[in-house]
C-alpha cells in the first residue's frame, strides 16, 4: 500500500546526552507510521536515527533507509528497512533522500544533522524544492542555533522570508501534522489526534 505521505528525518548518529531525545525520536517514528506514513532516514542503526527507524517499523510504517557503501558498517546499516538503498556517495544518498520525501524534519543530531538541514534548507530558497521543512527542537536543543540565526537576520546577513521557510516547534505532534499539511497531503486520522 502506498504510504499516506513520506517525511525525511536528519537526526544524530549518536544518541545524545539527554533521554528526551532518545523519547522525541521515537514519538516521531511512532507517529509516522500510526499515520500511515514513510520514513526516509540515513539507513543506519545508531543513535536517534536507529530508534526513528525501529519505532516506525514498530508503528507500522515503511522505512526507506538510504546509506553510501563506505557508511555501512561505521553507522550499521540497518536491514529491517522496507527498502534498504546502498549507494556509491554521500551526493547519492542525499539525492535520493530528498527525492523520496514530501516533507524534511532535523531532530537534534550534530555536524550532519545539520549540513543535511541547511542544504536543503539552501535548495529550497533557491528553487530547486518546494517541500516543507522543520525542525524539532527538543529540550531547547537548537535555542542557540535559532538564537544565532536571528541574530544573522538582524546583521542583514538573512532575511525574515527565509527564517520563515524553517518552521520551528518543540512538540512532534504539532510539528509533523503541520508538515504534512504544508505539503498537501493528510496523514491517517488516529483516535488520540482529536
Ligand atoms: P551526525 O548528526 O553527525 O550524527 O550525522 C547524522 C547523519 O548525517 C549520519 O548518517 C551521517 O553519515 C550523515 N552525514 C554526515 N556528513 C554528512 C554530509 N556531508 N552529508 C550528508 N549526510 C552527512
Amino acid at each position: 500500500m502506498n504510504p499516506n505521505f513520506s517525511i525525511c528525518v536528519y537526526c544524530g548518529s549518536r544518541p545524545g546526552a539527554q533521554a528526551a531525545y532518545t523519547e522525541a525520536a521515537q514519538q516521531v517514528g511512532d507517529w509516522i507510521g500510526r499515520h500511515g506514513g514513510q520514513l526516509v532516514y540515513g539507513g543506519g542503526r545508531n543513535g536517534l536515527m536507529g530508534v526513528v527507524a525501529q519505532a516506525t517499523l514498530a508503528a507500522g510504517g515503511r522505512v526507506v533507509g538510504v546509506i553510501p557503501q563506505a557508511l555501512v558498517d561505521k553507522e550499521a546499516a540497518n536491514h529491517d528497512c522496507t527498502e534498504l538503498h546502498v549507494v556509491q556517495t554521500m551526493h547519492e544518498r542525499k539525492r535520493l533522500m530528498a527525492e523520496r520525501a514530501d516533507a524534511f524534519v532535523a531532530l537534534p543530531g550534530g555536524i550532519g544533522t545539520f549540513e543535511e538541514l541547511f542544504e536543503v534548507w539552501t535548495w529550497q530558497q533557491l528553487g530547486y524544492h518546494n517541500k516543507p521543512l522543520g525542525l524539532l527542537n527538543v529540550a531547547g536543543y537548537y535555542d542557540g542555533l535559532m538564537d544565532f540565526l536571528r541574530s544573522a537576520v538582524a546583521q542583514g546577513f538573512m532575511s525574515d522570508w527565509q527564517m520563515d521557510m524553517l518552521k520551528a516547534s518543540t512538540q512532534a505532534g504539532s510539528l509533523l501534522p503541520d508538515l504534512v499539511q504544508a505539503a498537501g497531503l493528510s496523514a491517517r486520522a488516529q483516535l488520540d489526534d482529536i
